[in-house]
Formats: C-alpha cells, structure tokens, sequence
C-alpha cells in the first residue's frame, strides 16, 4: 500500500477533546475518527487491526467449541419483557418505530441466543452448545469516555454456552478463562483474571479480563507475584494484606477491563421454558454462561499499554502493516531512480512473502516521515535513501527499540520474514 492512497490523515495537532492516550493517538494517527460522544468511524488503518484482533479471538473461540453466528441488533421487545431486563437494564437503548412498536438495539444478546439455541436442541445428546458471534452493541451510556473504551457503540465478541448441569458449566467456564488469557496474550496484552460483581448479568461472582495500565479506568486489589487480583468493587482484600495465594503483599493498581465471563445459572433457559431430555427422557433444567470480550474496547487497551510520547507501538500480531518503507529523497537525479527500485524491488519482495507493507511515497521530508512513522507505529521502519544505499542498504529501525542499524539488501526480506516470526 503507497501512503498517498491511503484513506485517513494523520494530524499534527491532538484533538482537543481526547481524554486518554487512546483517544488521542488512535484520532491523531488517522485509525479513528470521532462522530459524536462514544460513536467513532473506523477507517482503514483502525480496521485493519480490528480485524486482526478479532480474528484472533475468532481463532481461540473456536478452539474452544464455539460456532460463529450473527445475530441482530434490532430485537422485539417481547423477548426483553420475557427476562424481565426491559426495564431493569438502565442502559438499554429502546426506540420507537413508525407503527409505534418499540424495539431494543442489543446491548448484549442473550434473549436472542435462548430462544435461537432452545429452538434446535431437545436432548442431551446435543449438550453442550456453545454459540458465539463477533458484532455490534449499543449503551446508552450518560458519559461515554476514553475514547473505544467506553463508547455507545461499540463491537464485542459475545459467546453463550448452555450445559446439562452445574459442574459442566463449571468446567466449561474454566475452559474459558484459559482461553481468553491465551487470546488476549496474543494481542500483546497481559491480563489479570480478577473476581468482580455479576453486574447486570447475574447476583454470582463473575470474572473481569484486567489489562493493567495506568490510565485504566478500574481500581484492583492485586497481587504482583501471582494471578490473584480482585475489583475495588467486591474485594475482600485491601492494599498491604497478603495475598491469600503466596502471602507476597497485595498492592492497589489500575486496569481496562477487555473480557468478563458470567455464569448465568438457570435464569434465561427458565424465562423461555427452555430445557432438555435427559437419557431417561426426564426434562431437565439447563445452566447458561456467558463470555464477553469488546473488540473495539480491545484495540483501544492495546494502545493504551503499548505507547510512548511519539505515539502507538502495534504489537506484531495486531499492526495494521508489518513493514513501513520510508524512502527519502535525493537531489541526484540518478540517486533519486536508484531509490526508488530500490523501494519497488523490496515492496515486491515482502508482498511475494504476504508481508503487509505501507511506503510512505508522500512528498514530504525526512521529519514529518518520520514522526508520522512513530505516531501510527508500524512495527518495523526500513528507510532507504541516497545515504542508507551508499552505507550498503537500508536502514532498520524497530518500533520498539531506540536504535537504528544499517542492514545489507542481500537477504533482508528473508531477514524481516524470520524477524516478523520472532
Ligand atoms: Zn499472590
């Protein structure tokens, strides 16, 4: 991809309204733009690693059993009456019609999924049932804030599982937790698994997914040696006690919330008469969880724990391009057309290779290049310019490191292909 044709600008200037990193760099960088309070457009740059970041979660669902559905946002009131949650849930977004038939916008889809699931399953035999779909989600949020983080719409990763007891959700669950650990490691985000409240799920304990950063918006009660950690909001545990896992103590800290998992018990199958024949033919009463991991809020947490004051530093596995080349120009006619086939040779070379690469082709110098190369983070910058090639190639400079080095053309896309496996 030449930088001249990609849609979405980067900006000198921080938007006035940013209140958090995220905020700030994903608008500054051109991934985001903002449409109004907690409503964001994701342009093509944002998208790209929102996509790579579901695919992920995608990937690791699926491992665990899951099977991908989509369904809609727009629901009949009638199904929210059914659970009760019509008038309970106080951020449910509920519109009108023309015909004066109200409807729900999904802020979360579990009196769709019941009815959906209970519709084709009848026996044991089709236990357990895990569904789970990757889509949009709506809050009416009074303060949507901190940019994706908390927004009024949003895209989540919502799964529902239905089992034939308590123990099989309970090892189910456990499942999951390990899951979403893994998928969230691969996003480069590393998480502590912390006991909080149901919310608007459930009266149980549910689990929260904290990615520790300091500008996160939960307060925890934490252990630094080993997992346990618990939210402010139902810790049993306060700063200096020791921890009840490895007595280390236990120290206060901050963190985004990227994934929570419920168990729901029997509410919702019990709401819509759902349950099962057991191998006597008895009908049994089934358990319900569920496991929520927000995309876009995801990308955001990414940007908040991998940043530094020239901007975003992607992690790999989520960088919206693998490879930036920046070429710089040259006065010398002839040095200028050595450049640039140069440059076409290499992009040739890491697309042979399905290496994802942006050329800043813009008729800019050095400086702006480079700043914007920092602001959106590519993972690796190749500059190739009249002084790289008489130094014998291109100079490599990583994200995440602060040094540059001069590296030979001979063998460099090999090079990047291994470094990017690394
Ligand atoms: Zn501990």
């Amino acid at each position: 991809m030449r930088y001249s044709h990609l849609f979405g600008k980067t900006s000198k200037n921080a938007p006035s309204d940013a209140d958090s990193p995220n905020a700030r760099l994903l608008e500054q960088g051109g991934f985001v733009e903002h449409v109004m309070a907690g409503v964001y457009s994701w342009l093509p740059l944002g998208l790209s690693v929102l996509r790579k970041a579901e695919q992920i979660i995608r990937e690791e669902m699926n491992a665990l059993g899951g099977q991908e559905i989509f369904m809609p946002s727009l629901q009949p009131k009638e199904y929210w009456d059914k659970t009760g949650r019509w008038d309970s849930v106080d951020i449910l977004f509920k519109i009108k019609s023309q015909t004066d038939k109200m409807y729900a916008l999904g802020c979360s889809h579990e009196e769709v999924v019941t009815p959906l699931a209970q519709k084709f399953t009848r026996s044991y035999k089709e236990l357990p049932l895990m569904l789970y779909q990757i889509n949009t989600k709506f809050r009416d949020e009074l303060r949507a804030k901190s940019g994706v983080l908390r927004g009024r719409e949003f895209r989540m990763k919502d799964m529902y599982s239905f089992h034939t007891s308590q123990a099989d959700l309970d090892a189910y669950y456990a499942r999951v937790k390990e899951g979403y650990v893994k998928a969230f490691a691969r996003c480069g985000l590393d998480v502590k698994v912390v006991e909080a409240s149901g919310g608007i799920f459930t009266k149980k304990i549910s689990h929260e997914f904290q990615a520790l950063t300091p500008s996160g918006e939960d307060t925890l009660i934490a252990c630094g040696s080993c997992e346990f950690g618990q939210n402010v909001e139902v810790a049993t545990q306060k700063e200096g006690d020791a921890c009840p896992n490895c007595g280390k103590p236990l120290v206060k800290t901050k963190g985004i919330e990227v994934g929570n998992i419920f168990d729901l018990g029997k509410k919702f199958p019990e709401d819509f008469g759902f349950d099962y024949m057991d191998e006597t033919g008895a009908h049994k009463p089934l358990v319900m969880g569920c496991y929520g991991i927000g995309t876009t809020r995801l990308v955001g947490a990414i940007v908040e724990a991998h940043h530094d004051d020239k901007g975003i530093i992607w992690p790999k596995s989520v960088a919206p391009f693998q490879v930036e080349i920046v070429p710089l120009k040259s006065k010398d006619e002839e040095k200028q057309k050595l450049v640039e086939a140069t440059v076409s040779a290499l992009e040739k070379d890491l697309a042979e290779r399905g290496i994802e690469t942006l050329v800043d082709d813009r008729d800019k110098g050095a400086g702006e290049k480079f700043a914007d190369a920092d602001l959106i983070g590519i993972p690796l910058r190749l500059v190739v310019s009249e002084k790289s090639l008489a130094a014998g190639g291109v100079e490599w400079k990583e994200r995440a490191a602060a040094e540059a080095k001069s590296v030979p053309l001979e063998g460099l896309g090999a090079e990047i292909a291994s470094w990017l496996k690394s």
